[in-house]
């Protein structure tokens, strides 16, 4: 083995340039760009005459994120060949196009040790690998079988959707390689007297050699290799190009044989599957990370770009990208966890229900989730819920998940089923039936009758309450009246001030959905709900409070001018209005009355306040 290459000196101690805000990751290429451009190792390949024209100076690297940026230093938009770089995309698509079974029955996916272009085939007389000449030849054989006279066509077609772009061909390269690829021709007969393709040896290397004169820039080479790093989801157009399958075999025999006889060491030293070409260009990608294209046309002696090559060793030093050097810490994925005894839903309760709720409040627990529900993370979860007396209600609140894998997504059904077998219900907010995270949680749960979903928290949590009250003999009944002597805000009032606020007000009914009070609008009047329910929301929509009988509205006109959240009536609401010039009056009149009054407000806000510094520590205790 080599002596690992000296560490990439990226100055530690800024210079002063760095002043200017261009992102790390574009300062950090064009540092590599600079300084790699001094490597004057290599030669361009000639064995192709056409190649030996390309100019050795030119040096582009791009780099694809996975959320569809691009950087670019140097010479990213020259076009040069795309030569053995087709090769992956090439597989991937015979995957897809004629099946696992059929590909695997005449490619063998072991590193062969041997150079690109080796006449040497397996025991079983089939090519070693998809990436050597004899697998892509292979590959190549199995479009036209499918496709015919339109198979080049169909690869073009194919590459260009890695690209994001339609891709056209070198003609000259192509005609070039056409006369001079013999050695390619020994490969086809051989693989043609060994039964591995059965389609015409001529026809068969004219689609080969066109699929190696497709023209790429470096700009491409990153988009096509972040492609292959997002499951097969070209992050700049967002089509999904082939499916996960193929990426994930793709990058398989490109981690063990994308390059050739350098394979091992590759792998061992850089650890990003990755892919060259002899027209200099060396595409790397990182699975769920980063596609990477460079183009400098001087190769190595196994046809490796050198500039190429160094650009990859760096990236993988600097940040730490071995794809083997990885860790996670999966209990980052609870942001909070908590019962609904200290965050209880926005609803205001009447004392029986406040009783219920206080009593039962372990039946409902309610675990907030962040980032991606992996297998680790979800894991985690399932132990955590395992750990406390089981509720009887789990709401998962997905708000915050910005991602599910499959393996997530396969414990989280599981955890599920296991709930359910315990007579648990499972809450989900934040998330959509018609999501591809739920669709791909039911690929495996099926119809379970004790999952159900919110798509806000609160009202998620509501309904737990309801049940654990309706559980307990508490039901809500939205028809009973309530009279102003039931008013918590008017709590302590005699029967004669309660008569005399009585007269004072006059009784309103409203449909459900109807707005009772605006946003800005003047604040004139109090409320005080006789029956049915209203929620109180903000003009973005965010409910603050749903409100049953016994419970005040619009109060706030006590302390503002004008009204500071919507009122809507829930279900049919029937409320006692008194117009706040007749109230004034009726405090002037009743002064003890009065003190009561904004004594029992001022409880009312307290109470609401410390609902909400809970709810704020909850979420920063974490
Ligand atoms: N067209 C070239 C060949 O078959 C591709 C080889 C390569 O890029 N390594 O020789």
């Amino acid at each position: 083995m080599k002596q690992p290459p000296p560490a990439f000196a990226v100055a530690p101690s800024a210079p002063s340039s760095w002043a200017s805000s261009k992102p790390p990751l574009l300062r950090f290429l064009d540092r590599c760009h600079a300084d790699f451009s001094k490597e004057a190792g290599g030669a361009v390949a000639d064995y192709i005459p056409e190649l030996g024209k390309a100019d050795p100076a030119h040096f582009g690297i791009s780099l694809a994120t996975l959320d569809g940026h691009v950087y670019e230093a140097g010479d990213t938009s020259v076009p040069f060949t795309i030569q053995s770089m087709s090769k992956p995309f090439v597989f991937a698509l015979a995957l897809d196009t004629l099946g696992a079974a059929r590909v695997e029955s005449v490619i063998g996916v072991e590193p062969s040790g041997d150079p690109f272009n080796s006449i040497r085939l397996n025991a079983e007389n089939h090519p070693f690998n998809p990436m050597v000449n004899a697998g892509a030849i292979t590959c190549s054989s199995l479009i036209r079988e499918a496709k015919g006279d339109g198979a080049f066509e169909y690869i073009r077609q194919a590459l260009g959707r890695f690209a994001g772009r339609d891709l056209a061909v070198d003609e000259a390269v192509f005609a070039s390689e056409s006369v001079s690829g013999d050695r390619n021709r020994a490969i086809a007969y051989l693989l043609r007297t060994s039964h591995v393709i059965n389609q015409d040896v001529g026809a068969v290397l004219e689609t080969y050699f066109r699929q190696c004169a497709v023209l790429v820039t470096a700009r491409d080479i990153a988009v096509m290799a972040a492609t292959l790093a997002n499951r097969g989801v070209n992050p700049v157009t967002g089509e999904q190009v082939m499916t996960p399958y193929a990426i994930s075999r793709t990058l398989s025999v490109m981690t063990s044989s994308g390059m050739y006889d350098y394979a091992g060491e590759w792998i061992y030293r850089v650890g990003i599957p990755a892919k060259s070409g002899v027209g200099g260009g060396i595409l790397a990608a990182l699975p769920a990370r980063l596609g990477l294209g460079s183009y400098s046309p001087k190769l190595d002696g196994h046809g490796n770009s050198v500039r190429g090559i160094k650009v990859c060793e760096a990236l993988s030093q600097h940040y730490d990208l071995h794809m083997l050097n990885r860790s996670d810490d999966a209990r980052t994925s609870i942001i909070a966890d908590y019962d609904i005894g200290k965050n209880p839903s926005r609803r205001d309760r009447r004392p029986l229900e406040r009783n219920i709720l206080a009593a039962h409040h372990r039946d409902v627990r309610v675990i907030e989730l962040v980032g991606t529900l992996s297998f680790s993370n979800v894991d985690y979860v399932s132990r955590q819920l395992a750990a406390k007396p089981r509720p009887q209600f789990v709401i998962f609140d997905l708000h915050r998940v910005t991602s599910m894998t499959r393996a997530g997504a396969r414990l989280v059904a599981e955890e599920f089923r296991e709930l359910s077998v315990h007579g648990v219900t499972v809450i989900l907010s934040g998330i959509k039936r018609d999501s591809r995270d739920w669709k791909m949680i039911g690929e495996w749960t099926g119809e379970l009758s004790n999952v159900r979903d919110f798509f806000l928290l609160d009202a998620a949590i509501e309904w737990a309450e309801d049940q654990v009250v309706y559980r307990h003999g508490g039901a809500i009944d939205f028809h009973e009246i309530t009279e102003l002597s039931e008013q918590a805000l008017l709590a302590g009032l005699t029967p004669e001030e309660l008569t005399d606020l009585a007269s004072i007000a006059s009784v309103r009914t409203y449909q459900p959905g109807e707005k009772i009070v605006t946003t800005g609008s003047p604040a004139t009047s109090l409320y005080f709900l006789r029956s049915g329910a209203v929620h109180v929301t903000l003009s973005d929509g965010i409910r603050l409070a749903t409100l049953t009988a016994g419970m005040a509205f619009g109060e706030m006109a006590l302390l503002e001018t004008h009204r500071s959240a919507d009122v809507l009536a829930d279900l049919s609401a029937t409320a006692y209005e008194i117009a706040l010039r007749d109230f004034e009056r009726f405090r002037k009149q009743h002064p003890r009355a009065s003190e009561r009054i904004m004594r029992n407000l001022a409880q009312l806000l307290a109470d609401r306040l410390i609902v909400a510094n809970t709810r704020v520590d909850l979420l920063t205790a974490h």
